[in-house]
């Protein structure tokens, strides 16, 4: 740790590389055991055999050219078509794209480009339910949209009369989310639809984490309202492929509702020396082996293979929720149906319970809004259910009684969290992130 790494004289055997590599994962979140409750959407060894070969078969492509590799630009486009069929798209056009936030980037910069050269919009503005992913900020940040930040209802869905109250003339976007990540619920999509119908304005669905789970669990027989497509009002759409597509990292999409709106989100550049430049989304160069992956995993899975996934993550999370009600002290925080949800307490510190369970092995994700603490259950998850509720319980008693916990984040989330100046909080997390990136 002490000397900065330099490009060694010479290079190591393929062997020693991969031990060596082996060896500095050793304390990496262990998502394989079903321990970590955000960023790996893990399916099975069989799947993940399969994602690497796929994966792998491809890396060396690049979707930036479709005439140079007929097989990437067939991957995509039959992608493209299952997941419009999925959500009820007829003539929608898409494309693949990194990552839900490519996908939401996309989404915001064609809608700014759209009210630009069709209503002469030149401050364009977006209305955003509290609960939407910071991709949107992001997306505002980068080009130049104004955030309108609206709060949510006391359901955390996004509120419609909140949303209404917001919209003027430079509206370009409304967005709702299917479900958002913070408490799992989604949010009144018709109702949203409806507004951006009657003000003209787009209307973007965030299924990034729903997308793939939504579909199947409506088969299944769950309360699924409609939020695709379907709804007349939906512009265009977000799902990722690499979260409950269980495809390979590296993979979402976002489909519009006509090829005409799509066209606001390609780039072309006629001017170059380096001849003719056409890119469909942010990225240039597109990893080959992320596009094929997730053609893979749709054919090797079909819709019994979601089935039978979505099954077993609805049935882990219905097992947790109901453990976790029945834990003395703890609550979720709304009413969550899905496969994502949050909970909280009103006589316990949560920050406290996530480090006396961190202390035991568990990462949970804490959230602020309100103070919180957060699943995103998978089909690794199955097979912990009882070990993660006994230690739940355990750690929930011993604060009760008065044991203290652990040190871990708890008193970083409690500064940050009560923060007045949010500026404050914000310059103190960039002070982290220079830490973190060296
Ligand atoms: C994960 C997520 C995103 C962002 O996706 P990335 O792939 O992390 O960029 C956007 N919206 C929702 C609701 C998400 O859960």
């Amino acid at each position: 740790m002490s000397q900065s790494p330099r490009l060694a004289a010479q290079g190591m055997s393929h062997q020693d590389v991969l031990d060596q590599m082996r060896e500095l994962r050793s304390d990496d979140a262990r998502w394989k055991e079903g321990r970590t409750w955000s960023l790996v959407y893990h399916a099975g060894d069989d799947i993940r055999r399969l994602l690497a070969e796929a994966y792998t078969e491809f890396m060396s492509e690049n979707g930036l050219s479709p005439l140079a590799f007929p097989s990437l630009q067939r991957f995509e486009s039959e992608v493209l078509a299952i997941a419009s069929e999925l959500f009820h798209g007829e003539g929608t056009a898409g494309t693949l794209t990194s990552g839900g936030t490519e996908s939401i980037l996309m989404a915001v910069k064609t809608a700014r480009d759209y009210a630009r050269a069709e209503r002469g919009i030149t401050a364009p503005e977006m209305v955003l339910p509290a609960s939407v992913h910071p991709a949107f900020q992001k997306a505002a940040h980068y080009f130049g949209v104004k955030p309108v930040n609206v709060p949510l209802g006391p359901d955390y869905r996004a509120d419609v009369e909140a949303t209404r109250a917001a919209l003027n003339a430079n509206t370009v976007l409304i967005v709702g989310s299917a479900p958002a990540y913070p408490h799992g619920v989604v949010d009144p999509i018709e109702q949203l639809a409806q507004l951006a119908l009657d003000a003209g304005v787009l209307f973007h669905v965030d299924a990034c984490l729903g997308g793939f789970l939504l579909p199947f669990a409506k088969k299944l027989g769950h309360d699924v309202p409609p939020f695709d497509f379907a709804v007349p009002g939906v512009s265009s759409l977000s799902a990722d492929l690499h979260k409950y597509g269980y495809a390979a990292k590296g993979a979402s999409l976002v489909l519009y509702r006509s090829a005409e709106l799509r066209r606001y989100q390609f780039f072309t550049y006629a001017d170059w020396c380096g001849g003719i430049y056409a890119s469909p989304s942010m990225a240039g160069t597109r990893p080959g082996g992320a596009i094929a992956a997730a053609w893979a995993i749709f054919k090797y899975l079909g819709e019994e293979g979601y089935l039978r996934l979505a099954r077993q993550v609805l049935d882990t999370a219905r097992a947790l929720r109901e453990g976790i009600v029945a834990t003395p002290g703890l609550k979720l925080v709304g009413d969550p149906r899905l496969s994502v949800f949050a909970f909280s307490s009103d006589v316990l510190d949560v920050y406290a319970l996530g480090d006396a369970m961190e202390a035991r092995g568990w990462k949970l994700d804490r959230q602020m809004g309100p103070p919180a603490l957060h699943l995103m259950v998978t089909p690794a998850h199955a097979k912990v259910v009882k070990s993660f509720l006994a230690d739940l319980r355990a750690c929930a008693g011993g604060l009760e009684r008065g044991e203290p916990a652990p040190e871990g984040s708890a008193a970083l989330y409690g500064m940050l969290g009560s923060m007045p100046d949010r500026r404050e909080a914000a310059d103190f997390i960039l002070q982290f992130m220079d830490s973190i990136y060296g």
